[in-house]
């Protein structure tokens, strides 16, 4: 996949699987055709198929290179995990880390991964299975974690009823235990231009990344929203938004924040070519994707 830049920033993008993911409703659940079908102008057929109604998604992370530093942002849901109640990233075998490979980098290379927040999709490849054992995959990484999230999941991941201790057990705490976790402030600086944002609401300590090198801006805003019919319909959570006024109050403040400005949106699962600008239109938000 071709990457691009934000100003000196050179991104790539990492993807683990893309295309039809299921029903926009099982993801997005106040999602139904009738509110849609004004927009189904730009929303099919690329976001999504108005016959089935099924969603088009995809599952990637970030490869973001400011040219000291290499940083890896969400590890997607990772292979050899076992996810019984998320069939999408039960058991699977991607070729996930040739595509980080081909992007020119190798494991070794990477040096900070931040997870946006510590859901099944955006940890998996924080660790491998060496000798049985889940390990760190980036021999010299260090992870950036948030002390909200890191706890929250510590103290209620055995409080929910889908795969969240599984992995919390197979793809957090391996690299806690490793020491391989630094805990970093809400407003951490990757490096020059690269700062992290607090963006609750989906996850307590869920964070975004913004980003600008010579006048050039963007936000990474990882799963505020999932896709693009939220940028429509703003009040639209998805189902697993653990704080469900928290996340809307997010996803609002960060469309009024970045429309009809030259600052790209970067979310976590829009497909190709995964990023644009969010534009108004009417009273509501649109959504015009870069495309190269
Ligand atoms: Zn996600």
């Amino acid at each position: 996949m071709k990457p691009f830049g934000i100003g000196d920033i050179r991104v790539d993008r990492i993807v683990e699987r893309d295309g039809p993911f299921g029903l926009l409703s099982g993801l997005v659940p106040d999602a139904n055709p009738e509110d849609l079908k004004p927009y189904y102008d730009w929303l099919t057929p690329n976001y999504l198929d108005p016959e089935s109604f099924w969603m088009f998604m995809s599952v990637n992370s970030y490869l973001i290179r400011t040219g000291r530093y290499t940083i890896l942002v969400d590890t997607c849901g990772g292979n050899h995990k076992e996810r019984p109640h998320s069939p999408p990233f039960h058991q699977k075998e991607t070729p996930w880390l040739d595509n980080l490979n081909a992007a020119g980098v190798g494991v070794e290379d990477i040096d900070f991964v931040m997870c946006t927040h510590l859901h099944v999709d955006h940890t998996g490849w924080n660790t491998k299975l060496e000798d049985g054992r889940w390990v760190p995959t980036f021999p010299n990484a260090r992870y950036l974690f948030h002390k909200e999230e890191l706890d929250h999941w510590d103290a209620h991941a055995k409080d929910h009823d889908g795969d969240e201790l599984q992995v919390y057990q197979d793809s957090v705490l391996p690299v806690v235990e490793a020491g391989r976790v630094d805990l970093v402030a809400r407003d951490h600086e990757i490096d020059t231009g690269l700062v992290i944002e607090a963006l609750p609401g989906h996850t307590p300590g869920h964070r975004g990344i913004n980003a600008e090198s010579n006048g050039e801006t963007a936000l990474f805003t990882g799963d505020c929203l999932h896709h693009p019919s939220q940028i429509i319909f703003p009040e639209w959570n998805s189902g697993f938004c653990e704080d469900p006024e928290q996340a809307r109050a997010t996803r609002r403040a960060v469309l009024e924040r970045l429309a009809d400005t030259d600052t790209q949106m970067i979310p976590a699962h829009f497909v190709d070519p995964g990023r644009g600008h969010i534009v108004t239109a009417g009273d509501r938000f649109g959504f015009k994707p870069i495309v190269d």
